[in-house]
């Protein structure tokens, strides 16, 4: 819109009852997107209007997992409508602002800022209850551009249970409370694995990749900036989880009773 006065982001207006919670991690493939489509359904089945913005530019996956991997926003006179998926949650991806679907996104920072901004205040969000951002792993460019569009948006940081992981998890952070964004708590994903060999009394969990990340990523967040950021929950290893995403049909709602999907409820009643 050349020229014209830019679009006010809805959500960074004081009076706005939207909370906006950020989906961040340092390492890619730790799990961020599947906690963030299955935490989007788990809140909209609580009867919360709740609405996806996809920024992972080059892991957008998050209109797949939700089975909308060939679904086009239209768009009525210069707002863009969302994609609604079945339950009614609300997604744009950066992914959905690209021509073709194989088409790789290779923008700098500026361009990055006007996507991130255009997917915030050019769709038509109506009136959400809650805003779940997707982030490209790391402290990159769109996590500088959401510090300062969104400064009021909070920030899950998701680790799995590996030390390495958990450090760089740790910078992702430090990172959104530079842009004075506060973290409310982190998600230790892949945690373990039940023992599919087990009894219900023997319970024995294989630590495929051992433990301790998502304590070590809160207890050092927490003395790093002087306030509590607990642990919201740990998500066992779950064929389920990993089948959902890649049919489009998250736990959450493919397999409710599943260990994964218990795990995900009880960090969407912690919010
Ligand atoms: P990220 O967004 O951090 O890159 P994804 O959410 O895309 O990670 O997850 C990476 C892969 O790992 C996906 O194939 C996903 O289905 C799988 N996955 C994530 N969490 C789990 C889990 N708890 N159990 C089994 N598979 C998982």
């Amino acid at each position: 819109r050349g020229g014209q006065a830019q679009r006010e982001i809805p959500f960074a207006q004081p009076g706005s009852l939207t909370k906006v919670y950020a989906i961040a991690s340092g390492k890619g493939g730790v799990g961020k997107s599947s906690v963030t489509v299955n935490l989007a359904l788990a809140l909209a089945a609580q009867g919360q209007r709740v609405g996806i913005v996809d920024a992972d530019v080059y892991g957008h996956s998050v209109p797949a997992m939700l089975g909308l991997a060939d679904a086009r926003p239209t768009q009525v006179e210069d707002l863009i409508m969302p994609v609604p998926t079945p339950s009614g949650v609300s997604v744009i991806s950066i992914g959905m602002l690209k021509p073709r679907r194989d088409q790789v996104v290779a923008w700098r920072g500026p361009m990055l800022d006007r996507a991130l901004v255009q997917m915030l205040s050019d769709v038509y969000w109506g009136d959400l209850d809650v805003l779940l951002l997707d982030l490209p792993p790391g402290t990159g460019d769109v996590a500088i551009s959401l510090g300062q569009h969104l400064p009021g948006a909070e920030v899950i940081v998701v680790t799995t249970p590996q030390e390495a992981a958990a450090e760089v998890a740790e910078r992702a952070g430090t990172m959104a409370s530079m842009m004075h964004q506060r973290v409310i708590g982190v998600v230790e994903n892949m945690s373990f694995l039940p023992c599919p060999h087990c009894t219900p009394e023997q319970d024995h969990r294989l630590e495929v990749f051992g433990s301790g990340g998502g304590d070590r990523v809160a207890a050092t967040l927490s003395s790093r900036f002087g306030y509590d950021v607990p642990v919201l929950g740990r998500i066992p290893l779950d064929l389920s989880l990993r089948e959902g995403g890649d049919v489009g049909k998250p736990v959450i709602e493919a397999d409710p009773t599943s260990p994964s999907a218990l795990a995900l409820r009880g960090v969407a009643d912690a919010l």
